[in-house]
């Protein structure tokens, strides 16, 4: 019998494009997520259109998903910034577009702050393209107060 390297835990994951076929990629990136080892994908959002926020470039595709995972954080970490790499990402400069951006939201309970995971994401609260599809798929995590507050920030339902 082998033994998991951690308890399985629930984590939830932020992916956004905005170059090249963003639509295409944040589906693909969902599907490579449900194959990433000792996860599984519980629950996906739609995808939805929105405007750069705090970024430059063409509107963002953007999505929520939900993962039972025995990978610990920081493999975890590791595992979507393969991903993001295989999507051809590149970092000429902060927030610069990007093919695929893939952001730990939520590990469990857990509190991290480590110098390369800092986790719940600390600007989950400041994003309509965050807690739109959130709230979608976890209503009881995103109050109406936090949606409201984000509520000026445009973001259309794609899928
Ligand atoms: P970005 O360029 O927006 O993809 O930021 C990636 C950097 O943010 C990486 O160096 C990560 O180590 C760091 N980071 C810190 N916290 C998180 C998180 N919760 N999810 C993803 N990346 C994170």
């Amino acid at each position: 019998m082998t033994v998991p390297d951690h308890p399985e835990v629930v984590a939830w994951i932020a992916l956004g494009a905005n170059l090249g076929d963003a639509q295409a990629s944040v589906l693909a990136a969902i599907q490579a997520i449900a194959r990433l080892p000792s996860t599984r994908l519980i629950a996906a959002s739609s995808t939805y259109r929105t405007a750069p926020f705090e970024a430059t470039g063409p509107d963002f595709v953007n999505a929520v998903v939900a993962v039972s995972t025995r990978l610990n954080a920081l493999a975890l970490l590791q595992h979507l910034q393969q991903l993001e790499n295989g999507a051809g990402r590149r970092r000429p400069h902060r927030n610069a577009p990007r093919t695929l951006d893939l952001d730990i939201l939520l590990y469990g309970d857990a509190s991290i702050a480590s110098p390369t995971l800092q986790v719940p994401h600390p600007r989950l609260w400041e994003r309509a393209f965050v807690l739109v599809p959130l709230a979608e798929i976890a209503p009881d995590k995103v109050s109406r107060a936090q949606l409201g507050a984000v509520a000026s920030q445009g973001i259309e339902r794609l899928t």
